[in-house]
């Protein structure tokens, strides 16, 4: 077999299709956040970041820095091992006892990221319990999809934030048969939020075990941030939350926050979590950090939501359209691939706004989009400047608007 020309044409058939992945390289500006230094050939330019996950700004927090550049100093740059040989930190437990009280859970566990969170605790549940039964939510992440593929269990799908088919599909199996309902609170595409509420009753009625990503809730939702859960008062009814300290915390790594036995099993029992060198102890002070300022710090959140209602505003007057959801993200909705590549390259190349184009498969084809996340780091000004080029390119490439009045 011609290996490189197998590799070569898979890749062109993608290219053909118009969602070749081109990574734009940036460099983050500490302290000058959304603003960027993008690398072009051989010069550089200075561009407005629109699509980060660090949706708080926590990345460039003072307090997070002078954690990380402290505990940097204090214990070096790696972990030293694997939590089990070695590598296990006073800054991993300290952090993890956040975590657990973070969620009102009496344990969490930490991971390398938070796709090794979701693939390694809904693998492990899966596999471990006998006979276990996945009932997974028709949306779910990459990262839960393939924890769950990976265990072989049997896994059911249901209709996307539809508690009533999830209640159908949970009443086929008899009260003996170990089952797990994996949803997110906040879809990171559409961004729509589950019915949490519901979807735990339905839990509750057939003895099912619930799991919850709060990936993009984090932070973001709930008096202390703990996500949509904590706001709606329903972290106690929800069996494992997971989440991640790469989005809104700022820093990175992942976690599950249960109880102390659930949490004992997954440490336990889970390749995932043993056979992987520990995250270094800086980066999780650093996440302690953030965790604890916006724990306490209602600044961040508040004016997170200004600014992405002011930007939504802002759309709505030029007719450009969006999806409507009730959380932070707001995806600008383009339909192809190739129009959203072009409309994206556009903005950065003759206005410096960098908005990554969302294809197939991180969403359906037919629906690529450019996803905008208003951060509280970005100025009057800053919105401005996305709106008027925004508005600009729908007018040159003759897009559809909405009229202003709907
Ligand atoms: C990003 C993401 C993850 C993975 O988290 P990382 O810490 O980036 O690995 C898990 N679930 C969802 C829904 C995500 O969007």
């Amino acid at each position: 077999m011609d290996y490189e020309a197998y590799f070569k044409g898979e890749l062109d058939t993608v290219r053909d299709e118009g969602r070749y992945r081109i990574f734009t390289e940036i460099e983050r500006r500490c302290g000058k956040f959304p603003n960027a230094t993008r690398y072009v050939e051989d010069r550089t330019e200075q561009v407005t970041v629109w699509c980060s996950n660090d949706y708080l700004g926590m990345g460039q927090h003072p307090e997070v820095l002078q954690a990380m550049h402290e505990v940097l100093d204090d214990c070096g740059a790696g972990a030293g091992g694997t939590r089990n040989i070695s590598g296990t930190n006073h800054h991993h437990v300290v952090l993890e006892r956040e975590l657990a009280d973070l969620h009102g859970k009496e344990a969490a566990l930490l991971f390398t990221s938070g796709y090794v969170s979701n693939w390694a605790a809904l693998g492990t549940l899966a596999a471990k319990m006998p006979g276990c039964v996945v009932f997974s939510d028709a949306l779910n992440h990459a990262s839960m999809i393939e924890g769950i593929r990976h265990s072989r269990a049997t896994c059911r799908v249901w209709r996307h934030n539809d508690p009533a088919h999830l209640d159908e599909l949970l009443a086929e199996y008899g009260p003996d048969v170990p089952k797990l309902v994996a949803f997110e609170s906040v879809y990171s595409m559409d961004g729509d939020i589950a019915p949490i509420a519901e979807i735990l009753d339905v839990c509750e009625k057939h003895g099912a075990m619930s799991y919850i990503d709060e990936v993009h809730a984090v932070g973001l939702y709930g008096p202390r941030g703990g996500g949509v859960a904590e706001r709606e008062g329903l972290m106690d009814r929800i069996t494992v939350i997971e989440g991640t300290l790469g989005k809104a915390i700022g820093v990175m790594g992942g976690y599950i926050a249960a109880s102390a036995a659930l949490c004992d099993f997954i440490r336990t029992f889970s390749s995932g979590f043993i056979f992987t060198t520990a995250l270094p102890p800086a980066i999780a002070a650093g996440a302690t950090a953030s965790i604890r300022h916006l724990k306490a710090s209602e600044l961040e959140r508040a004016r997170q939501r200004e600014r992405v209602a002011t930007v939504r505003r802002r759309l709505d007057a030029m007719g450009i359209p969006h999806l409507p959801n009730p959380s932070h993200i707001i995806p600008v909705m383009v339909g192809d691939a190739k129009k959203a590549k072009r409309i994206s390259d556009w903005l950065l190349d003759n206005h410096g706004i960098y908005v990554q184009p969302i294809n197939y498969p991180t969403v359906p084809r037919g629906t690529e989009r450019l996803r905008i996340t208003p951060s509280p780091v970005h100025t009057d000004g800053d919105v401005d400047r996305l709106i008027e080029a925004l508005s600009d390119i729908w007018s040159q490439c003759e897009l559809a608007r909405r009229s202003a009045a709907a």
